[in-house]
């Protein structure tokens, strides 16, 4: 059963803010992406980059099994210029 509380939530949570995600790899690095597809975007491109051994090792819902949300705040802002 899912309380009817928490559905409300959410979508607000939505409407104010994209979702931000983050994930901490095995080097220690914090990734950080815009929404689910932002954080695997950068997961892919980091992998890529840093640890070419295993990239593409690692599909989309192996990594959102392994990212956890961030709390949205202004600092929000300054990430979306990042993400660009
Ligand atoms: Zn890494």
């Amino acid at each position: 059963m899912r309380p009817k509380d928490s559905n409300v939530h959410e979508e607000q949570t939505r409407a104010a803010n994209i979702d931000r995600w983050g994930l901490r790899c095995r080097c220690g690095l914090e990734l950080t992406g815009s929404g689910e597809d932002g954080l695997v975007g950068a997961v892919n491109a980091h992998l890529t980059d840093r640890h070419p051994s295993v990239a593409g090792a690692y599909n989309a819902d192996d990594i959102l099994a392994l990212a956890y949300r961030l709390p949205t705040s202004s600092f929000s802002v300054a990430v979306a210029k990042e993400s660009v």
